[in-house]
């Protein structure tokens, strides 16, 4: 099948070609975002490959249809980026990679608590400084602490394992539990005991109408004072405005993330050599007790031989006129 990579990285190209010499299918590989300008590089092909920087409107479905394909294979497990409803009106099969590495994300959460935690990044910037003072940088045990998981999915589960190590009390928050969390001791609760009761909240949601600004200036308050917030979800799960008025305050403090609301134009690109637009972004990164890493929680050796092989199996599966099962419906959209 032919089939046109947009938005292509590096990193990924060895482990595409790797994972194709058993599926045999055409890529062509276009650093470009799937946009109105780029999309005609997509002509004859049978399918498309996205990621989560390309947007997948309504007016790009229709400009896909129009070009005759019929299926678009998205190379994450998160979808928010693309109008399942719309591609479905129009025929056109999306598929997505539904588990890849819960690890990956999962350790990359628990490694911005840790670091935030006991200050890895001030204490680096003194020991290049030869400041060997340990003032200011008194972290605390994670055993014994009560973190609090929002989404105990996948990757909320994995995150529940590792916590689980390490001697939390772990409450969980999900609109269906997971029966596999009692093995790690989740006790499941309300939005707003889990908020009233952790010192470390992470989020392991998808973006949807619901979760869209979950995490706003009421639910902020309704959490520890000096509260740890971590996010590797999808940023507009939280209010970034929100979160600073709170870094502000000290009601949070400290705040990891993978994933940041704007991030679109920003992640995933070189703009060292450029002037920063994005003011929010900007007072975000700003302070000493924030760490922010640009979507890279997926980014282990394991997360993109998976993500290779399952994009290319839903190619396989539409080459022989199978459904894939990990096609997305109206339905399967939370
Ligand atoms: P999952 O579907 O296995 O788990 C999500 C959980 O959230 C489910 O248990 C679901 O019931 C729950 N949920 C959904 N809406 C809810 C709501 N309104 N209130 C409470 N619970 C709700 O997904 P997953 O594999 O664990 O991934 C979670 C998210 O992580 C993805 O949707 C994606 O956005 C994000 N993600 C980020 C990265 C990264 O690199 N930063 C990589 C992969 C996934």
């Amino acid at each position: 099948m032919k089939a046109v990579i947009f938005s292509s990285k590096q990193y990924e190209k060895a482990y595409f070609h790797s994972a194709n010499t058993q599926h045999q299918h055409d890529l062509i590989f276009i650093d470009a975002v799937l946009n109105k300008e780029t999309i005609s590089a997509a002509q004859g092909a049978q399918a498309i490959i996205t990621f989560v920087t390309d947007t997948l409107s309504e007016e790009i479905l229709g400009l896909i249809y129009n070009l005759n394909i019929r299926h678009v294979a998205t190379r994450s497990a998160g979808y928010d980026h693309i109008d399942i409803n719309g591609a479905n009106q129009l025929g056109i099969c999306i598929a997505n990679v539904p588990e890849y590495s819960p690890h990956a994300i999962a350790e990359h959460a628990t490694m911005l608590m840790l670091a935030l935690n006991r200050k890895l990044l001030p204490g680096q910037h003194r020991m290049h400084d030869c400041n060997f003072s340990l003032e200011n940088l008194t972290g605390f045990d994670m055993n014994g602490k009560t973190v609090g998981i929002i989404g105990t999915g996948k990757i909320g589960l994995i995150c529940a394992k590792i916590l689980h190590g390490f001697g939390c009390t772990i409450l969980g928050y999900d609109l269906k539990p997971n029966p596999s969390a009692t093995q790690y001791s989740v006790r499941y609760t309300n939005l707003e005991t889990l908020c009233q009761k952790a010192d470390i909240i992470t989020l392991h949601l998808p973006l949807t109408t619901t979760t869209h600004g979950l995490v706003n200036q009421t639910l902020i308050a309704q959490m520890k004072p000096g509260v740890m917030l971590i996010n590797t979800s999808r940023g507009a799960v939280v209010d970034t405005k929100a979160v600073i008025d709170a870094l502000k305050l000290g009601q949070i403090g400290a705040f990891g993330a993978d994933v940041y609301e704007n991030e679109k134009n920003l992640f995933f690109k070189d703009h060292s050599g450029e002037i920063l637009q994005d003011d929010l972004f900007a007072r975000i990164k700003s302070f000493s007790n924030v760490i922010l890493t640009g979507h890279q929680a997926f980014l282990t050796d394991v997360a993109l031989k998976n993500i290779a092989e399952t994009t290319l199996h839903n190619l396989d599966c539409w080459q022989v006129g199978k459904a894939s099962e990990n096609e997305l419906t109206t339905l399967s959209v939370q």
